[in-house]
């Protein structure tokens, strides 16, 4: 066993405080890497406190993971000792549904293993996250990372980027789309840089008029309050996609209503509360309402790959892990700018 140094919830009201734990050794298959950074997305913060339901304490989360190589096992050939590694929300699938097989392993029919807050494919084992000093993952599911782009800004890129690059691509988002990006948090940000790297046209919708400056600094090409009915009026009928990045409940309907005919509302924002949804915002424009969960192993190496030529990384505070706490209450109010990275060798 590995012994490991980390940060847990202990149970769902605890917060997070250091816990140390085993990781399996290096198996065959195995990369080990030391966690340089890790990421803290709004999904951590949902699981520790328990909002989604279903979650195995303790917990130690994190899944926005990069740093170097310091183990692999004997199979190995894609990784080497000294090489930078990256690992997102997954860590495995049962690799032969129909999902796996097309290289959608988020939709794993029977259950893939998340990064934490999950188990193994054995069904029995916990996984633990980057909130951590190093972590063991089979190389299927370790990305590799370019050694061009700031490291630590590159750490956002293992969820929040992959989250937003993924549907954008499904939906073919590009040239001639009007795009509109709802939430402008740590994957509302990595939206704006997406959508604009595909060539739409940007606009920010958002609760926080101060937000407007950054958002356009970002790329974006507008800017709407949501609190203000006049602009929310304004963009009736505007848009062909918008993505949903919001983490608290809101009214789908309110936002359904700035589609254009067949616009797509793409839910990735995961609030914890159901919503009500009438028909009729759907009916009259032939809209739709989508969701879709990250990305696949194969398309989260080709964002990093397209991130590295198109020099992309997160806008990021980097953290003292000491203060994850103050930083959870921030993202709570809307305030992060736009995303929180621990430093981890501030774990001792
Ligand atoms: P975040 O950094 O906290 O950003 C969320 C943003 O939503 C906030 O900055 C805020 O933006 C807006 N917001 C928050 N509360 C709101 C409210 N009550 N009404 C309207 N807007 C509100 O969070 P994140 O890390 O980007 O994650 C966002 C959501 O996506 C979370 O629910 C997370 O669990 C989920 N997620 C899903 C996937 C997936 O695969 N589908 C992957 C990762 C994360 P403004 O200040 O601009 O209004
Ligand atoms: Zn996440
Ligand atoms: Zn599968």
């Amino acid at each position: 066993m590995i012994a490991t140094k980390g940060y847990a919830a202990q149970t769902k009201d605890s917060g997070l405080a250091p816990w140390n734990f085993d990781r399996r050794e290096v198996g065959p298959h195995d990369v080990q890497f030391d966690i340089t950074y890790c990421g803290v997305c709004h999904s951590d913060l949902h699981q520790i406190n328990g909002e989604w339901g279903g979650e195995i304490f303790p917990m130690v989360p994190g899944h926005e993971i990069v740093g170097r190589v310091v183990a692999v096992g004997s199979e190995v050939t894609r990784f080497k000792v000294g090489d930078l590694a990256g690992t997102g929300c997954m860590v495995d699938s049962c690799r032969n549904c129909e999902s796996c097989q097309k290289g959608l392993e988020q939709y794993c029919l029977n259950g893939n293993t998340l990064t934490y807050n999950s188990l193994e494919q054995d069904h029995k084992t916990p996984t633990y996250g980057g909130y951590s000093n190093t972590i063991v993952v089979n190389e299927d599911f370790v990305l590799h990372i370019s050694e061009k782009l700031d490291l630590a800004a590159t750490a956002p890129l293992l969820c929040a980027g992959i989250t937003t690059y993924s549907p954008l691509r499904h939906w073919k988002v590009g040239k001639g789309h009007k795009l509109a990006v709802l939430g402008l948090g740590g994957l509302g940000h990595m939206g704006i840089k997406f959508g604009v790297a595909f060539g739409a046209e940007v606009t920010v919708l958002s609760t926080s008029p101060k937000k407007e400056e950054d958002a356009r600094k970002l790329g974006a090409h507008n800017f709407i309050v949501t609190s203000d009915p006049a602009q929310l009026k304004s963009a009736m009928g505007y848009f062909d996609f918008i993505l949903d990045t919001v983490s608290a409940e809101h009214d789908y309907n309110q936002y359904l209503a700035l589609l254009k005919t067949d616009g797509v509302h793409i839910c990735v924002g995961a609030p914890p509360t159901p919503s009500a949804l009438t028909a009729f915002s759907l009916i009259p424009g032939r809209k739709s309402i989508a969701g879709s969960n990250i990305g696949g192993i194969a398309e989260t190496q080709e964002m990093l790959d397209f991130c590295a030529e198109n020099n992309i990384v997160s806008d990021i505070e980097l953290i003292d892990i000491k203060d994850i706490h103050p930083a959870y209450e921030r993202m709570l109010k809307g305030d992060v700018r736009y995303r929180f990275v621990i430093d981890m060798a501030t774990l001792k």
